[in-house]
Protein backbone atom coordinates (compact mmCIF):
# COMPACT_ATOMS: atom_id res chain seq x y z
CA UNK A 1 0.00 0.00 0.00
CA UNK A 2 1.01 3.66 -1.05
CA UNK A 3 0.53 6.31 0.95
CA UNK A 4 0.10 10.35 -0.16
CA UNK A 5 -0.42 13.16 1.99
CA UNK A 6 -3.27 15.81 -0.12
CA UNK A 7 -5.00 18.59 0.84
CA UNK A 8 -8.38 18.67 -0.73
CA UNK A 9 -9.24 14.81 -1.91
CA UNK A 10 -12.53 15.69 -4.46
CA UNK A 11 -14.31 12.20 -5.15
CA UNK A 12 -16.66 11.92 -7.58
CA UNK A 13 -16.40 13.47 -11.54
CA UNK A 14 -19.51 14.58 -12.01
CA UNK A 15 -20.77 18.57 -12.27
CA UNK A 16 -20.39 18.71 -8.52
CA UNK A 17 -17.11 17.33 -8.10
CA UNK A 18 -15.65 18.84 -11.21
CA UNK A 19 -17.26 22.48 -9.73
CA UNK A 20 -15.94 21.89 -6.00
CA UNK A 21 -12.09 21.17 -8.20
CA UNK A 22 -12.47 24.40 -10.12
CA UNK A 23 -13.53 26.60 -7.07
CA UNK A 24 -10.85 24.30 -4.49
CA UNK A 25 -8.20 25.08 -7.22
CA UNK A 26 -8.91 28.61 -7.26
CA UNK A 27 -8.06 28.98 -3.86
CA UNK A 28 -5.19 27.02 -4.25
CA UNK A 29 -6.01 23.71 -2.04
CA UNK A 30 -4.60 21.85 -4.71
CA UNK A 31 -7.24 19.38 -5.23
CA UNK A 32 -6.78 16.02 -6.43
CA UNK A 33 -9.98 14.41 -7.95
CA UNK A 34 -10.76 10.95 -8.35
CA UNK A 35 -12.73 10.32 -10.99
CA UNK A 36 -14.71 7.05 -10.17
CA UNK A 37 -15.24 3.97 -12.26
CA UNK A 38 -17.46 6.39 -14.55
CA UNK A 39 -15.98 9.54 -15.57
CA UNK A 40 -18.01 12.53 -16.08
CA UNK A 41 -20.86 10.58 -14.21
CA UNK A 42 -24.62 10.39 -15.22
CA UNK A 43 -24.31 13.26 -17.59
CA UNK A 44 -21.99 10.88 -20.09
CA UNK A 45 -24.91 8.66 -20.64
CA UNK A 46 -26.27 11.29 -21.85
CA UNK A 47 -26.79 12.98 -25.52
CA UNK A 48 -27.85 17.01 -25.50
CA UNK A 49 -28.15 19.05 -22.57
CA UNK A 50 -29.69 21.93 -22.92
CA UNK A 51 -31.08 23.07 -19.48
CA UNK A 52 -27.00 23.70 -18.11
CA UNK A 53 -27.31 27.88 -17.63
CA UNK A 54 -24.48 29.33 -20.68
CA UNK A 55 -25.07 26.89 -23.16
CA UNK A 56 -27.94 28.89 -25.57
CA UNK A 57 -27.62 25.94 -28.03
CA UNK A 58 -27.35 23.04 -25.94
CA UNK A 59 -24.24 20.74 -25.38
CA UNK A 60 -23.55 17.38 -25.63
CA UNK A 61 -23.27 15.59 -21.94
CA UNK A 62 -19.92 14.09 -22.59
CA UNK A 63 -18.81 17.39 -24.37
CA UNK A 64 -19.84 19.26 -21.27
CA UNK A 65 -18.25 17.24 -18.82
CA UNK A 66 -14.95 17.53 -20.90
CA UNK A 67 -15.16 21.04 -20.71
CA UNK A 68 -15.72 20.80 -16.59
CA UNK A 69 -12.64 18.32 -16.48
CA UNK A 70 -10.30 20.92 -18.21
CA UNK A 71 -11.81 24.25 -16.85
CA UNK A 72 -10.86 22.30 -13.08
CA UNK A 73 -7.60 20.69 -15.05
CA UNK A 74 -5.86 24.73 -16.45
CA UNK A 75 -6.82 25.68 -12.26
CA UNK A 76 -4.48 23.27 -10.83
CA UNK A 77 -6.69 20.08 -10.37
CA UNK A 78 -4.75 17.07 -10.09
CA UNK A 79 -7.44 14.84 -12.21
CA UNK A 80 -7.00 11.07 -11.92
CA UNK A 81 -8.32 7.83 -12.96
CA UNK A 82 -9.36 5.73 -9.96
CA UNK A 83 -12.24 4.22 -7.69
CA UNK A 84 -12.06 5.50 -3.97
CA UNK A 85 -12.82 1.75 -2.13
CA UNK A 86 -13.12 2.50 1.08
CA UNK A 87 -12.27 5.12 3.61
CA UNK A 88 -11.75 5.56 7.42
CA UNK A 89 -12.84 8.62 9.08
CA UNK A 90 -12.21 7.58 12.53
CA UNK A 91 -9.12 9.67 13.02
CA UNK A 92 -7.58 12.88 11.70
CA UNK A 93 -6.80 13.32 8.69
CA UNK A 94 -9.19 11.52 7.18
CA UNK A 95 -8.02 8.53 5.14
CA UNK A 96 -9.26 7.03 1.72
CA UNK A 97 -7.88 4.32 0.23
CA UNK A 98 -8.31 4.21 -3.39
CA UNK A 99 -8.18 1.15 -6.55
CA UNK A 100 -7.57 -0.73 -2.85
CA UNK A 101 -3.80 -0.16 -2.78
CA UNK A 102 -3.46 3.88 -2.25
CA UNK A 103 -3.93 5.85 0.81
CA UNK A 104 -4.53 9.29 0.77
CA UNK A 105 -4.56 11.25 3.62
CA UNK A 106 -6.69 14.27 3.15
CA UNK A 107 -7.24 17.20 5.16
CA UNK A 108 -10.66 18.10 3.57
CA UNK A 109 -12.51 15.02 1.52
CA UNK A 110 -15.16 16.35 -0.78
CA UNK A 111 -17.62 13.34 -1.50
CA UNK A 112 -19.68 13.51 -5.04
CA UNK A 113 -20.36 9.90 -6.09
CA UNK A 114 -23.69 10.48 -7.45
CA UNK A 115 -26.24 8.14 -7.86
CA UNK A 116 -26.90 6.06 -10.03
CA UNK A 117 -30.51 5.60 -11.89
CA UNK A 118 -32.18 2.26 -11.80
CA UNK A 119 -32.93 0.49 -15.52
CA UNK A 120 -35.23 -2.60 -15.94
CA UNK A 121 -32.03 -4.58 -17.09
CA UNK A 122 -33.91 -5.48 -20.29
CA UNK A 123 -30.91 -6.11 -22.95
CA UNK A 124 -33.11 -3.74 -25.15
CA UNK A 125 -33.16 -1.15 -22.91
CA UNK A 126 -29.49 -1.33 -22.83
CA UNK A 127 -28.58 -1.08 -26.39
CA UNK A 128 -31.15 1.60 -27.14
CA UNK A 129 -29.67 3.92 -23.83
CA UNK A 130 -29.39 6.89 -25.55
CA UNK A 131 -31.28 6.49 -28.37
CA UNK A 132 -34.31 6.60 -27.07
CA UNK A 133 -34.65 5.20 -23.86
CA UNK A 134 -33.32 7.59 -20.43
CA UNK A 135 -34.24 8.02 -16.74
CA UNK A 136 -34.53 11.51 -16.69
CA UNK A 137 -37.52 13.09 -18.21
CA UNK A 138 -36.85 16.94 -17.27
CA UNK A 139 -33.22 16.39 -19.12
CA UNK A 140 -34.61 14.51 -22.14
CA UNK A 141 -38.32 15.09 -22.16
CA UNK A 142 -37.99 18.04 -24.69
CA UNK A 143 -36.89 16.08 -27.28
CA UNK A 144 -40.36 13.83 -27.90
CA UNK A 145 -41.79 17.22 -28.16
CA UNK A 146 -45.26 16.58 -29.54
CA UNK A 147 -44.37 12.65 -29.63
CA UNK A 148 -46.03 9.88 -27.41
CA UNK A 149 -43.87 8.31 -24.70
CA UNK A 150 -43.84 5.53 -21.90
CA UNK A 151 -43.18 5.80 -18.79
CA UNK A 152 -42.06 2.29 -16.17
CA UNK A 153 -42.54 3.32 -12.28
CA UNK A 154 -45.09 3.93 -9.58
CA UNK A 155 -43.07 6.22 -6.91
CA UNK A 156 -43.37 10.10 -6.52
CA UNK A 157 -40.72 10.30 -9.30
CA UNK A 158 -42.64 8.50 -11.71
CA UNK A 159 -45.52 10.61 -11.23
CA UNK A 160 -44.04 13.78 -10.74
CA UNK A 161 -41.76 12.71 -14.34
CA UNK A 162 -45.26 11.73 -16.22
CA UNK A 163 -46.99 14.66 -15.35
CA UNK A 164 -44.16 16.57 -16.63
CA UNK A 165 -43.92 14.64 -19.66
CA UNK A 166 -47.93 15.61 -20.32
CA UNK A 167 -47.36 18.88 -20.79
CA UNK A 168 -44.93 18.03 -24.46
CA UNK A 169 -46.41 14.76 -25.13
CA UNK A 170 -49.84 14.09 -26.61
CA UNK A 171 -50.15 10.47 -24.90
CA UNK A 172 -47.62 9.32 -22.40
CA UNK A 173 -48.41 5.48 -21.46
CA UNK A 174 -47.23 4.98 -17.55
CA UNK A 175 -46.71 0.96 -16.79
CA UNK A 176 -47.13 0.72 -13.11
CA UNK A 177 -46.05 -3.36 -12.32
CA UNK A 178 -48.94 -3.27 -9.28
CA UNK A 179 -52.54 -2.07 -9.09
CA UNK A 180 -51.30 1.06 -7.26
CA UNK A 181 -48.79 3.23 -6.83
CA UNK A 182 -46.34 3.84 -4.35
CA UNK A 183 -46.26 7.92 -5.25
CA UNK A 184 -48.08 9.90 -2.52
CA UNK A 185 -51.97 10.58 -3.24
CA UNK A 186 -51.28 14.05 -3.99
CA UNK A 187 -49.08 13.06 -6.84
CA UNK A 188 -51.28 9.67 -7.83
CA UNK A 189 -54.56 12.18 -8.11
CA UNK A 190 -52.20 14.79 -10.40
CA UNK A 191 -51.48 11.47 -12.68
CA UNK A 192 -54.86 10.29 -12.22
CA UNK A 193 -56.26 13.19 -13.53
CA UNK A 194 -54.38 13.92 -16.30
CA UNK A 195 -56.49 13.30 -19.38
CA UNK A 196 -53.23 11.70 -21.82
CA UNK A 197 -51.15 9.79 -19.07
CA UNK A 198 -52.68 6.63 -19.71
CA UNK A 199 -51.30 4.29 -16.80
CA UNK A 200 -51.57 0.65 -17.56
CA UNK A 201 -52.67 -1.48 -14.54
CA UNK A 202 -50.01 -4.26 -13.40
CA UNK A 203 -48.25 -3.88 -16.41
CA UNK A 204 -44.44 -4.86 -17.29
CA UNK A 205 -42.14 -4.22 -19.67
CA UNK A 206 -41.28 -7.20 -21.67
CA UNK A 207 -38.96 -5.28 -24.19
CA UNK A 208 -37.82 -2.14 -25.90
CA UNK A 209 -39.07 -2.43 -29.45
CA UNK A 210 -36.68 -1.04 -32.17
CA UNK A 211 -33.43 -1.73 -33.78
CA UNK A 212 -31.34 2.14 -33.66
CA UNK A 213 -34.10 4.14 -31.88
CA UNK A 214 -37.00 3.50 -30.11
CA UNK A 215 -40.09 2.37 -31.95
CA UNK A 216 -42.10 0.91 -29.09
CA UNK A 217 -42.98 -0.97 -26.25
CA UNK A 218 -43.82 -4.65 -25.38
CA UNK A 219 -45.49 -4.86 -22.69
CA UNK A 220 -47.45 -7.44 -20.53
CA UNK A 221 -49.81 -7.74 -18.11
CA UNK A 222 -49.41 -9.52 -15.19
CA UNK A 223 -52.38 -10.91 -14.18
CA UNK A 224 -53.59 -12.09 -18.08
CA UNK A 225 -50.42 -12.77 -19.13
CA UNK A 226 -51.32 -10.55 -22.12
CA UNK A 227 -48.50 -8.64 -24.38
CA UNK A 228 -49.31 -6.18 -26.69
CA UNK A 229 -47.12 -3.51 -28.75
CA UNK A 230 -47.17 0.59 -27.86
CA UNK A 231 -45.60 2.25 -30.45
CA UNK A 232 -43.86 5.35 -29.03
CA UNK A 233 -40.56 7.07 -29.44
CA UNK A 234 -39.23 7.42 -26.35
CA UNK A 235 -39.24 5.33 -23.61
CA UNK A 236 -38.47 7.38 -19.74
CA UNK A 237 -37.25 4.26 -16.46
CA UNK A 238 -38.66 6.01 -13.61
CA UNK A 239 -37.94 3.47 -10.67
CA UNK A 240 -35.69 5.10 -8.53
CA UNK A 241 -31.74 6.05 -8.18
CA UNK A 242 -29.36 4.50 -5.73
CA UNK A 243 -26.70 6.85 -4.20
CA UNK A 244 -23.35 5.51 -4.85
CA UNK A 245 -22.68 6.17 -0.74
CA UNK A 246 -22.03 2.15 0.75
CA UNK A 247 -18.47 3.08 1.35
CA UNK A 248 -19.00 5.70 3.76
CA UNK A 249 -22.43 4.00 5.55
CA UNK A 250 -19.78 3.35 9.00
CA UNK A 251 -19.01 7.20 9.07
CA UNK A 252 -21.61 9.16 7.84
CA UNK A 253 -24.78 9.86 8.65
CA UNK A 254 -27.42 8.64 5.87
CA UNK A 255 -31.21 8.58 5.47
CA UNK A 256 -33.01 5.29 5.18
CA UNK A 257 -32.19 5.01 1.02
CA UNK A 258 -28.41 5.82 1.63
CA UNK A 259 -28.42 9.62 0.50
CA UNK A 260 -25.49 11.48 2.54
CA UNK A 261 -26.90 13.67 5.37
CA UNK A 262 -25.74 17.60 5.86
CA UNK A 263 -26.32 20.17 7.87
CA UNK A 264 -28.83 22.19 6.37
CA UNK A 265 -27.74 25.41 3.97
CA UNK A 266 -24.23 23.54 3.81
CA UNK A 267 -22.54 20.80 2.94
CA UNK A 268 -21.33 19.29 6.28
CA UNK A 269 -21.69 16.13 7.13
CA UNK A 270 -21.70 14.82 10.63
CA UNK A 271 -17.90 14.26 10.32
CA UNK A 272 -15.57 17.53 10.45
CA UNK A 273 -13.91 18.17 7.38
CA UNK A 274 -15.72 15.62 5.01
CA UNK A 275 -18.29 17.61 2.99
CA UNK A 276 -21.20 16.37 0.86
CA UNK A 277 -21.95 17.49 -2.83
CA UNK A 278 -23.74 16.73 -5.85
CA UNK A 279 -26.58 14.04 -6.41
CA UNK A 280 -25.14 11.84 -3.79
CA UNK A 281 -26.87 14.00 -1.08
CA UNK A 282 -30.30 14.64 -3.08
CA UNK A 283 -33.00 12.82 -3.88
CA UNK A 284 -35.25 15.45 -5.24
CA UNK A 285 -33.23 17.60 -7.68
CA UNK A 286 -30.80 15.54 -9.10
CA UNK A 287 -29.99 18.05 -12.03
CA UNK A 288 -26.33 18.74 -13.23
CA UNK A 289 -27.43 23.06 -12.41
CA UNK A 290 -28.29 21.62 -8.54
CA UNK A 291 -25.22 19.32 -8.27
CA UNK A 292 -22.63 22.14 -9.74
CA UNK A 293 -24.23 24.55 -7.10
CA UNK A 294 -23.60 22.10 -4.27
CA UNK A 295 -19.65 21.18 -5.37
CA UNK A 296 -19.34 25.00 -5.59
CA UNK A 297 -20.67 25.24 -1.76
CA UNK A 298 -18.68 21.44 -0.89
CA UNK A 299 -15.08 23.82 -1.81
CA UNK A 300 -15.88 27.01 -0.29
CA UNK A 301 -17.32 24.84 3.27
CA UNK A 302 -13.70 22.95 2.75
CA UNK A 303 -11.34 26.23 1.95
CA UNK A 304 -12.95 27.56 5.49
CA UNK A 305 -13.34 24.74 7.77
CA UNK A 306 -9.20 24.46 6.73
CA UNK A 307 -8.73 28.26 6.79
CA UNK A 308 -9.78 27.35 10.72
CA UNK A 309 -7.62 24.51 11.11
CA UNK A 310 -4.57 26.82 10.22
CA UNK A 311 -5.65 29.45 12.40
CA UNK A 312 -6.14 27.19 15.11
CA UNK A 313 -2.60 25.74 14.46
CA UNK A 314 -0.87 28.90 14.89
CA UNK A 315 -2.54 29.88 18.39
CA UNK A 316 -1.17 26.35 19.48
P1 LIG B 1 -39.35 4.80 -5.25
O1 LIG B 1 -40.18 5.59 -4.27
O2 LIG B 1 -38.40 3.81 -4.72
O3 LIG B 1 -40.37 4.12 -6.24
C1 LIG B 1 -39.91 3.25 -7.24
C2 LIG B 1 -41.10 2.81 -8.05
O4 LIG B 1 -40.61 2.05 -9.14
C3 LIG B 1 -42.10 1.94 -7.29
O5 LIG B 1 -43.39 2.23 -7.71
C4 LIG B 1 -41.69 0.52 -7.71
O6 LIG B 1 -42.76 -0.38 -7.77
C5 LIG B 1 -41.23 0.77 -9.13
N1 LIG B 1 -40.26 -0.23 -9.55
C6 LIG B 1 -39.11 -0.59 -8.95
N2 LIG B 1 -38.47 -1.53 -9.65
C7 LIG B 1 -39.24 -1.78 -10.73
C8 LIG B 1 -39.13 -2.66 -11.82
N3 LIG B 1 -38.07 -3.46 -11.96
N4 LIG B 1 -40.12 -2.66 -12.74
C9 LIG B 1 -41.18 -1.83 -12.62
N5 LIG B 1 -41.35 -0.97 -11.61
C10 LIG B 1 -40.39 -0.95 -10.67
O7 LIG B 1 -38.45 5.78 -6.18
P2 LIG B 1 -38.71 7.27 -6.65
O8 LIG B 1 -40.07 7.44 -7.19
O9 LIG B 1 -37.55 7.61 -7.50
O10 LIG B 1 -38.59 8.11 -5.31
C11 LIG B 1 -37.42 8.02 -4.49
C12 LIG B 1 -37.60 8.91 -3.27
O11 LIG B 1 -37.60 10.29 -3.66
C13 LIG B 1 -38.92 8.69 -2.53
O12 LIG B 1 -38.70 8.85 -1.17
C14 LIG B 1 -39.79 9.79 -3.06
O13 LIG B 1 -40.83 10.15 -2.17
C15 LIG B 1 -38.79 10.93 -3.25
N6 LIG B 1 -39.24 11.86 -4.30
C16 LIG B 1 -39.96 12.94 -3.91
C17 LIG B 1 -40.40 13.83 -4.86
C18 LIG B 1 -41.14 15.04 -4.42
O14 LIG B 1 -41.50 15.11 -3.26
N7 LIG B 1 -41.40 15.98 -5.28
C19 LIG B 1 -40.14 13.62 -6.21
C20 LIG B 1 -39.42 12.49 -6.58
C21 LIG B 1 -39.00 11.61 -5.61
P3 LIG B 1 -43.39 -1.10 -6.46
O15 LIG B 1 -44.16 -0.04 -5.77
O16 LIG B 1 -44.18 -2.17 -7.07
O17 LIG B 1 -42.21 -1.58 -5.66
Amino acid sequence: MTTENVKVLIIGSGPAGYTAAIYAARANLKPVLYTGGEPGGQLTTTNDVENFPGYPEGINGPQMMMDLQSQAERFGTDVRFGLATSVDFSGYPHKVIVDEKHEIKAEAVIISTGATARYLGLPSEDRLKGKGVTACAVCDGFFYKGMDVAMAGGGDSAAEESTYLANLCPTVHLFVRKDEMRASKIMQDRVLNTKNIKVHWNTEVDEILGEEEVEGVRVINNKTGVKSDIPVKGFFVAIGHDPNTEIFKDYLETDEVGYLKVIPGSSRTNVEGVFATGDATDKIYRQAVTAAGTGCMGALDAEKFLAAKEMEALVE
